[in-house]
């Protein structure tokens, strides 16, 4: 579509980075065109509107970025899920295996209660990792994941199938 086409345009391919080998999605562009980062927040919203959500959850540090104006736009609480040792308050938290070694996410307990249903916004989906540990965070945390929206998947990584398995059902939408 004209919307498709117009976020792809934004997208700029980073060789190299992080390390060699790598082709990094960098978004900058994306966030620098209002026309683009608006058509963005207005798919996002329309995902959180048709799944019923009732709270939008954003993943460190991209999905800060691109879900906060979702929240706004849906009328919805949003909710960042950070780096471990980044939130002030009572966590729960959630580790995850990397290619080398782990990590590690959290979100304030008290920010998320049985009846929350939960859209997740991320940037991009890789190995599809940190998503799947978010969706297990805010499970454990009493709430209902009803849908993962992301401006990207990157399908040689293999994370829908991944992802398709924790969301029994509950769409992965990805731009
Ligand atoms: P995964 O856990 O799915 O392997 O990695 C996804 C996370 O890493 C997301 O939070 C995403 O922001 C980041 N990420 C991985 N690869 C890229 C990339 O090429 N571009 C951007 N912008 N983020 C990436």
């Amino acid at each position: 579509t004209d919307i498709q086409e117009l976020l792809l345009s934004r997208i700029r391919d980073v060789a190299d980075h992080p390390e060699p080998g790598v082709v990094f999605k960098d978004i900058t562009p994306l966030l620098a065109d209002p026309a683009a980062f608006t058509a963005l927040t207005d798919a996002f919203a329309e995902i959180a509107t048709r799944t019923g959500a009732t709270k939008v959850v954003g993943l460190e540090a991209r999905g800060f970025i691109l879900g906060a104006p979702v929240a706004l736009r849906a009328g919805l609480g949003f909710i960042p899920v950070r780096k471990a040792g980044k939130l002030p308050g009572a966590t729960l938290s959630q580790a995850y295996d990397l290619e080398y070694g782990s990590a590690e996410i959290e979100v304030h307990a008290e920010d998320l209660a049985a009846g929350d249903r939960v859209l997740i916004v991320d940037d991009v989906l890789a190995t599809g990792g940190t998503a799947e540990a978010s969706i297990q965070l805010i499970q454990r945390a009493g709430a209902r994941v009803v849908g993962v929206a992301v401006l990207m998947e990157l399908g040689f990584l293999h994370g829908r199938p991944r992802l398709e398995a924790a969301l029994d059902g509950a769409p992965l939408e990805s731009l």
